[in-house]
């Protein structure tokens, strides 16, 4: 008789690809990230809170200047900003992209050079566009017709504002239906298809205070492939062409947006920036060649890619429950403080972390705290079948959409943030008490 040798299951090294590059394996199943264990911010600040690594985001900002060193790279504030934030992106040479009053002021007011950001925004109230050109931001983007006179009557006719027109390629890209925004059937921008574009254009043209740079497009987020982005360049600057023809333009800028798509579980595919720089150089190249235009210089705006693989979202777990044949896992937090599951479904990847557990693995469902059925951190995700109320779950990538997208729901308060660089944390925006949610409400 034969024995057959089963190997035993081995601990296998967990797999930390999605998490920041400081991550390390520390005692007790614990992990820490810029030289500080996750229990340790959970004891003292509490739970839910975000852990920011500053060194990610940092390197994150030099990886987009090494591989872009001939482009204006701005980081996209709605992914997240806070103070800190906008004191690296300004220290790491990026500029920023904001699409509000309220981040255009808090960038401004913590010292962020005005001229290097970039207002957005397919309805900018007339508070933005009077906060913008009150703090003198360097380019507004331009994106519905209605807004071109109301800006030139703001700036007034002795003033100056450099302007780009956000335009619709007519491409679909993005990892979910309400994240696309380059084809012709959503809100944002001027379409070329119809028209309207060029029409735009032309009445800008005519408006003597607006200087209108460049073109600007964005395809949407989370896109993991070079090619939208080279069919992008080559109907902008086909468009270029046609504007040249038109009027003689010779525009010096060409902004290609955002939306370079990140892992958020281990082996989800990632955008490749050293591959899109490198094809979309040549295509540029190439286009401009075709067209007998000069190469523009070129503008991205990276949002998630910068912040969100620097974050980490940290919740206790409040309850089990084995209901039929699923296992929920409910936790502090929830739809409050990420939306995004609930929004569009994204998949998370949530470890167990303080606790090294034996038990085999059980499918289970994180769900949050709220007042939903649709309240869901993650589904169908393997955790420790002895997973039980006290333990501490880490969820990677959450830096970007997270708390910037958090809510008021149930008055369950936002949860602080915290950095973490070379073993030391601290707080960079403290958890809402219910102080503040009193504060603000002020009738009876
Ligand atoms: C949201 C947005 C970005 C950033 O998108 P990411 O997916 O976070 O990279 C860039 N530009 C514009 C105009 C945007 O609306």
């Amino acid at each position: 008789m034969t024995t057959v040798h089963v190997p035993a299951p081995r601990p296998t090294a967990a797999d930390l690809s999605v998490w920041p590059a400081s991550t390390t394996e520390a005692a007790h199943g614990d992990l820490a990230v810029g030289g500080v264990p996750l229990t340790e911010i959970a004891d003292r600040f509490g739970t839910p809170v975000y852990v920011l690594d500053e060194a990610e985001v940092r390197e994150r900002c030099r990886t987009y200047r090494d591989e872009f060193p001939e482009a204006e790279v701005l980081y996209a504030a709605k992914a997240f900003l806070c103070r800190a934030m906008a004191h690296w992106i300004d220290e790491e040479g990026l500029g920023l992209d904001v699409c509000s009053a309220g981040e255009l002021e808090l960038a401004v007011t913590t010292g962020f050079p005005p001229e290097r950001i970039v207002l957005h925004g397919n309805a900018k109230s007339p508070r933005d566009l009077d906060t913008a050109l009150r703090l003198g931001v360097g380019r507004i983007v331009i994106d519905s017709p209605s807004e071109i006179a109301r800006l030139a009557a703001a700036v007034g006719p002795d003033g100056h504002q450099k302007v780009m027109a956000r335009v619709v390629p007519g491409i679909s890209a993005g990892g979910h239906e309400k994240i696309r925004t380059g084809s012709d059937d959503q809100k944002f921008g001027l379409s070329i298809s119809d028209g309207y574009a060029q029409h735009a254009i032309a009445r800008i043209l005519d408006q003597p205070q607006l200087e209108l740079t460049g073109l600007h497009c964005h395809l949407g987020s989370q896109i993991t492939t070079v090619k939208p982005y080279l069919v992008a360049v080559r109907r902008m600057v086909g468009l270029m062409m046609r504007l040249h023809e038109q009027h003689g333009l010779v525009l010096p800028e060409l902004d290609l947006g955002g939306g370079h798509g990140i892992a958020y579980r281990p082996g989800e595919p990632a955008l490749d920036l050293t591959t899109l720089a490198r094809r979309i150089r040549a295509e540029l190249a190439d286009a401009c060649a075709t067209a007998g235009l000069p190469e523009p210089r070129l503008l991205i705006e990276p949002g998630r890619a910068i912040a969100g693989p620097a974050g980490v979202a940290l919740y206790h777990v409040l309850a089990v429950k084995h209901t039929g044949d699923r296992i929920f896992v409910a936790v502090d937090g929830g739809m409050s403080d990420n939306p995004r599951p609930a929004l569009y479904g994204v998949r998370y990847a949530p470890r167990l972390v303080g606790r090294r557990s034996t038990a085999a693995p059980a499918r289970v469902t994180v769900v949050g705290r709220h007042c939903e059925a649709g309240d869901v951190l993650a589904s169908d995700v393997d955790l420790p079948r002895d997973v039980h109320p006290g333990d501490l779950l880490a969820v990677p990538v959450a830096g970007a959409y997270h708390l910037s997208m958090a809510s008021g729901y149930n008055l369950v308060g936002r949860p602080p943030l915290t950095a973490v660089r070379d073993g030391h944390a601290r707080l960079l925006v403290r958890r809402e008490s219910l102080d503040d949610i009193r504060n603000r409400d002020v009738g009876l």
